[in-house]
Protein backbone atom coordinates (compact mmCIF):
# COMPACT_ATOMS: atom_id res chain seq x y z
CA UNK A 1 0.00 0.00 0.00
CA UNK A 2 1.12 3.68 -1.12
CA UNK A 3 -0.16 6.40 0.89
CA UNK A 4 -2.07 8.40 -1.73
CA UNK A 5 0.73 11.73 -2.80
CA UNK A 6 -2.34 13.98 -1.88
CA UNK A 7 -2.68 12.69 1.16
CA UNK A 8 0.92 12.62 2.36
CA UNK A 9 0.51 15.44 4.96
CA UNK A 10 -3.02 14.06 6.33
CA UNK A 11 -4.20 12.02 9.13
CA UNK A 12 -5.87 9.80 7.20
CA UNK A 13 -3.64 8.67 5.11
CA UNK A 14 -5.69 6.65 2.20
CA UNK A 15 -3.84 4.26 -0.26
CA UNK A 16 -3.29 6.02 -4.08
CA UNK A 17 -6.03 2.90 -5.35
CA UNK A 18 -8.54 3.84 -2.58
CA UNK A 19 -7.87 7.60 -3.31
CA UNK A 20 -6.62 9.09 -6.95
CA UNK A 21 -5.77 6.29 -8.92
CA UNK A 22 -9.78 5.50 -9.74
CA UNK A 23 -9.95 8.89 -11.12
CA UNK A 24 -6.26 9.52 -12.79
CA UNK A 25 -7.60 5.51 -14.78
CA UNK A 26 -10.88 7.09 -15.75
CA UNK A 27 -12.37 4.97 -14.04
CA UNK A 28 -14.66 7.04 -12.22
CA UNK A 29 -15.23 10.87 -11.62
CA UNK A 30 -14.37 12.80 -8.62
CA UNK A 31 -17.74 13.89 -7.74
CA UNK A 32 -16.49 16.71 -5.30
CA UNK A 33 -14.43 19.74 -6.09
CA UNK A 34 -11.43 18.46 -3.17
CA UNK A 35 -11.56 15.50 -4.56
CA UNK A 36 -11.10 17.06 -8.03
CA UNK A 37 -8.50 18.94 -6.66
CA UNK A 38 -6.37 16.29 -4.65
CA UNK A 39 -6.86 14.01 -8.11
CA UNK A 40 -5.26 17.33 -9.93
CA UNK A 41 -2.30 17.51 -7.53
CA UNK A 42 -1.81 13.76 -7.64
CA UNK A 43 -1.31 14.16 -11.29
CA UNK A 44 1.15 17.07 -11.17
CA UNK A 45 3.05 14.16 -8.54
CA UNK A 46 2.54 11.32 -11.37
CA UNK A 47 3.26 13.44 -13.50
CA UNK A 48 -0.07 12.43 -15.47
CA UNK A 49 -0.14 15.65 -17.65
CA UNK A 50 -3.12 14.30 -19.59
CA UNK A 51 -5.10 14.15 -16.93
CA UNK A 52 -4.29 17.48 -15.87
CA UNK A 53 -5.56 18.57 -19.34
CA UNK A 54 -7.94 16.64 -19.30
CA UNK A 55 -9.47 18.52 -16.07
CA UNK A 56 -8.50 22.18 -17.36
CA UNK A 57 -10.77 24.68 -17.12
CA UNK A 58 -9.41 27.01 -20.00
CA UNK A 59 -10.76 30.41 -20.71
CA UNK A 60 -11.65 31.54 -24.50
CA UNK A 61 -8.11 31.46 -26.57
CA UNK A 62 -6.46 29.92 -23.65
CA UNK A 63 -4.23 26.85 -24.04
CA UNK A 64 -3.16 24.40 -21.86
CA UNK A 65 0.61 23.76 -22.88
CA UNK A 66 1.15 19.93 -21.55
CA UNK A 67 4.87 20.33 -22.20
CA UNK A 68 5.73 23.25 -19.77
CA UNK A 69 3.37 21.52 -17.20
CA UNK A 70 5.21 17.82 -17.54
CA UNK A 71 8.45 20.22 -16.84
CA UNK A 72 6.39 21.92 -14.43
CA UNK A 73 5.74 18.73 -12.58
CA UNK A 74 9.30 16.79 -13.28
CA UNK A 75 11.26 19.64 -11.93
CA UNK A 76 9.40 20.17 -8.79
CA UNK A 77 9.76 18.50 -5.15
CA UNK A 78 6.07 17.27 -4.56
CA UNK A 79 6.12 17.40 -0.81
CA UNK A 80 2.09 17.23 0.03
CA UNK A 81 -1.27 19.37 0.08
CA UNK A 82 -2.54 21.02 2.89
CA UNK A 83 -6.43 21.34 2.45
CA UNK A 84 -8.26 23.97 4.27
CA UNK A 85 -11.99 23.29 5.13
CA UNK A 86 -13.58 26.72 6.64
CA UNK A 87 -15.64 25.95 9.61
CA UNK A 88 -18.01 28.51 8.54
CA UNK A 89 -20.71 27.27 5.64
CA UNK A 90 -23.05 30.17 4.52
CA UNK A 91 -25.93 28.06 3.96
CA UNK A 92 -27.75 30.86 2.15
CA UNK A 93 -25.68 29.81 -1.26
CA UNK A 94 -25.11 26.45 -0.34
CA UNK A 95 -21.16 26.38 -1.21
CA UNK A 96 -18.20 27.01 0.53
CA UNK A 97 -14.94 27.88 -0.09
CA UNK A 98 -12.08 25.67 -0.52
CA UNK A 99 -8.54 26.02 0.03
CA UNK A 100 -5.86 23.82 -1.33
CA UNK A 101 -2.01 24.61 -0.79
CA UNK A 102 0.41 22.03 -2.67
CA UNK A 103 3.69 22.21 -0.87
CA UNK A 104 6.30 22.18 -3.54
CA UNK A 105 9.99 22.37 -1.86
CA UNK A 106 9.87 24.86 0.23
CA UNK A 107 7.35 26.99 -1.67
CA UNK A 108 3.72 27.12 -1.28
CA UNK A 109 1.49 27.63 -3.98
CA UNK A 110 -2.20 28.51 -4.35
CA UNK A 111 -4.57 26.21 -6.62
CA UNK A 112 -7.34 28.22 -8.33
ZN1 LIG B 1 -5.52 11.30 -3.46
Amino acid sequence: MSVCPCRSLDQNKLPFEECCQPFLEGKKGPSTAEALMRSRYTAYVVKNIHYIADTQVTVKDEVFDKEEALKWAESSEWLGLLVKIPKKVVSTTKRASLNLWPVIGTRKVELS
